[in-house]
């Protein structure tokens, strides 16, 4: 597959340079050239593959002839190696859990295949790189998981200090090894800001090998199609399902509707939106205006200024009204989600996490619109993840899976440092 820049399609790449140079020149997004279409007999088969056939068939056309068949096999048996449950809630309403990975986040798949991607990549190369990434909470977590030990791959994560869960600290604080933490005595801003300064650096940038493993990357992006199958196969319902996705930088919505595009039925998509809601707007008005991030209790969803918007209208080839015939999107409160959160478990036992809420109220109301649909919304995080807001809202404790338990035995390394980047670069050696 060759890759093009959306600021630029006259260049072009291979899967390779676009995952090891993560975006075009001028931050351009790296889109695939084309996007192939499935033959009918895989869709129609689709629930007599594994899940790991599954994915070394989705993904084949978009890392060939980068990864050879034999090393993508091994990719992915170390990808896709839990579970992906789909649940039923309501007659109409199913969830896919996508939280059963090593740190509970769907970003599990795409940080682990990314990091394997890289891992190969680099083999030969003599040469390391820097995974410099800022974290409001989840991605850290997945990242430092998924580099943990990769060889060749230092990783270097940024978060607020005192202004992430103690899981979450946990999470990014315990491996150390190729992974470290940097406390920035400031805000998520202040650190995403440091790490834009540092990609802009271009003497350090080259020195240390920045990349990144935000869902800009196509081995990130691109991998997540995978959910959109793995929930195909356990769909019960003769009619296609409608899709709601709890989305911040839309990652993970976009590669489902790439999926859709190669003929996955999907009936439509919901865009599910916290208050941080451009995207919705943009589809009721056609007019996209980006908007500074309001903080709310699904925070990983707090975007103001979604990062795959422009590889979302790229889906649709640019065509409003054809974007608009397959996806919807709403945004909600979080008194809302804190609500449907209690009431889901009250009535139907069921816990969800906020993010996953927001994904179920935006389903909801798209099927009380249309009657007759059915829908599946993904729960992208486990609930223990996000113990405050799930206690306030059910009054109860959540169950702390033993994984997380075993974390809290674990002694925290970090180092501190001020929101200045001085104090980056003298930390980076
Ligand atoms: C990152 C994240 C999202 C948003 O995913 P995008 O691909 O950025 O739209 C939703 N829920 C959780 C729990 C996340 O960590």
């Amino acid at each position: 597959m060759k890759y093009i820049s959306l600021k630029d399609r006259n260049y072009t790449v291979d899967f390779e340079q676009a995952v090891v140079m993560g975006q075009a020149p001028e931050r351009g997004l790296f889109y695939p050239a084309h996007i192939p279409a499935h033959n009918q007999e895989f869709l129609q088969n689709l629930k007599s593959f594994s899940r790991e056939e599954v994915a070394f068939r989705v993904l084949q056309p978009f890392v060939a002839p980068s990864l050879s068949d034999d090393e993508l096999r091994r990719i992915v048996s170390e990808t896709v190696n839990f579970d992906f449950p789909l649940r039923q809630i309501h007659d109409r309403v199913f969830t896919l859990e996508l939280f059963h990975g090593p740190t509970m986040a769907f970003k599990d798949v795409g940080a682990r295949f990314m990091s394997r991607c890289l891992r190969y990549f680099l083999r030969n190369a003599g040469r390391k790189v820097t995974v410099l990434v800022a974290t409001s909470g989840d991605t850290g977590g997945a990242v430092a998981d998924a580099f943990y030990e990769v060889e060749g791959v230092d990783v270097v994560i940024l978060y607020p200090k005192g202004k992430v869960s103690e899981l979450q600290e946990l999470q990014l604080t315990t491996y150390g090894g190729n992974v470290r933490a940097l406390a920035v005595e400031g805000d998520f801003d202040a650190c995403q800001a440091l790490v834009k300064q540092a990609f802009a650096h271009e003497a350090l940038s080259k020195r240390l090998g920045l990349t990144s493993a935000n869902s800009i990357n196509v081995a990130r992006w691109l991998s997540q199609q995978v959910y959109y199958y793995f929930a195909l196969q356990q769909w019960p319902l003769a009619q296609p399902p409608v899709v709601s996705v709890p989305s911040g930088n839309f990652g993970n919505i976009c590669a489902g509707m790439v999926a859709w595009k190669r003929g996955l039925p999907v009936q439509k998509f919901v865009a599910a939106c916290n208050e941080n809601d451009a995207f919705a707007a943009y589809v009721t008005t056609g007019i996209f205006a980006a908007r500074p991030a309001v903080a709310t209790v699904s925070n990983a969803m707090d975007v103001g200024d979604p990062s795959n918007f422009l590889r979302v209208l790229e889906v649709f080839d640019n065509r409003y009204g054809d974007l608009k015939d397959q996806v919807v999107s709403f945004g909600f409160s979080s008194a809302e989600t804190l609500e449907a959160l209690r009431q889901v478990f009250r009535e139907k036992g069921y816990l969800m996490d906020p993010h996953g809420a927001v994904g179920y109220l935006a389903l909801r109301k798209y099927l009380e619109e249309e009657p007759g649909t059915a829908g599946l919304f993904l729960e992208t995080a486990h609930p223990a993840k996000f113990e405050d807001a799930v206690r306030k809202a059910t009054g109860s404790d959540v169950e702390m899976p033993e994984a997380m338990r075993e974390l809290a035995r674990k002694k925290k390394h970090m180092d501190t440092i001020r929101p200045q980047f001085d104090d980056l670069v003298e930390a980076l050696g």
